[in-house]
């Protein structure tokens, strides 16, 4: 199918909901802050280096896979590198044309040289700032909101949980567990959840994403997630269209599903973006999302995953604006501003190009 060009979902107004820090950085910018730290690079031309993220992120080697975030982390150690990488994700994320997004990345990841938590924090606050300070002086607004990560091998979620609150007025917008489902299930952190829900706080779960039905169950049930990142494998609670128990419960509430088309097909989640279950969740009506996951191990951007899904599925302009206003009502940020986005930017932008 022909699909809506991608020069043209760049001009619409889109918003993200799922987009690691640690894994949207620009090649030179790796590039530049390796070489003023002495780290080795598997290589330093910047064309170069992004297709080698982009074939370790495709091997299918989960060595290769680790081996692209500690390269990408290793250069996120100070402040002046994290304002940087910040700074840019924001103008990266204007240029494509996305008006909000929620940015997440773990801060225990950064204090290698010694920054404390706070520290890690107020660099990253300070970059999406001026990035975004910026973005709007050359007539791109964006909003960037933050999650911070725990993640979940680790013991420090009651820790980050804490931090977040502690930011809540000054950019962190929720909170958010990552890393490797199996043998780690959300259920050992419930004390930062209940936590988090002591302090009207939102957050996200990564769940759902390789592993199955048992995660994203506890992620909702026991944890109590305001979200899904990820959440594919609710699919394995459908058959033939009709919904189990779990599903029918995640599309009652209307909790929203992080769905990172390209992301899951380069884990083997799903084997292409044709195949992937969004089509399905879509026609269903649960409140689908799209989203970029890692930009850089992925060579992806908001528009350009929203253009290969046009393609696959035949989606038009009433489509693209679903999951933007989607993304919308599930973003973290008050109600009044979500209102204020969709009725004054989004709509107004949508209804000219559905015309
Ligand atoms: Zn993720």
């Amino acid at each position: 199918m022909a699909g809506i060009p991608l020069d043209d979902i760049v001009k619409a107004p889109k918003a993200l909901l799922h987009d690691h820090l640690d894994g949207g950085l620009r090649p030179a910018t790796i590039v530049e802050l390796a070489d003023g730290i002495g780290h080795a690079l598997p290589c330093t031309d910047p064309a170069d280096l992004g297709r080698w993220f982009v074939e370790s992120a495709d091997s299918g080697s989960l060595e290769r896979y680790l081996e692209t975030f500690a390269h990408t982390v290793a250069v996120m150690q100070t402040e002046e590198s994290l304002h940087r990488v910040a700074r840019e994700c924001a103008l990266d994320l204007a240029a494509d044309g996305v008006v909000y997004a929620e940015v997440r990345y773990a801060p225990e990841q950064h204090l290698e040289n010694g920054l404390s938590l706070d520290a890690v924090v107020e660099a990253v606050l300070a970059g999406f700032a001026d990035g975004s300070a910026e973005a709007a002086a050359a007539g791109r607004p964006i909003r960037v909101g933050t999650l911070l990560t725990a993640m979940r091998h680790a013991a420090r979620s009651q820790e980050i949980a804490e931090l977040s609150v502690r930011y809540r007025d000054t950019g962190v917008v929720g909170f958010d567990i990552a890393g490797a489902e199996a043998g780690f299930p959300p259920t050992r952190h419930l004390d930062a959840f209940e936590y988090l829900q002591r302090e009207n706080f939102h957050f996200t779960i990564h769940a759902g994403e390789a592993f199955g039905l048992p995660s994203i169950w506890q992620a909702i049930q026991w944890c109590g997630a305001d979200r899904l990142g990820h959440g594919v494998r609710i699919v394995d609670d459908i058959t033939g269209g009709k919904l189990g128990r779990l599903a029918s419960y995640v599309r009652d509430k209307r909790i929203p599903l992080e769905l990172c088309p390209s992301s899951n097909v380069q884990t083997g989640a799903v084997a292409s973006i044709a195949d992937h279950p969004i089509g399905l969740l879509r026609d269903l009506r649960f409140r689908v999302t799209v989203n970029t996951d890692n930009r850089l191990m992925s060579g992806t951007s908001l528009s350009r995953e929203l253009a290969l899904l046009t393609e696959a599925f035949g989606y038009g302009w009433a489509e693209v604006q679903w999951f933007t206003v989607n993304a919308m009502k599930s973003a973290f940020i008050p109600f009044d501003e979500r209102l204020a986005l969709i009725n004054e930017v989004v709509k107004p932008a949508y209804a000219k190009l559905i015309g």
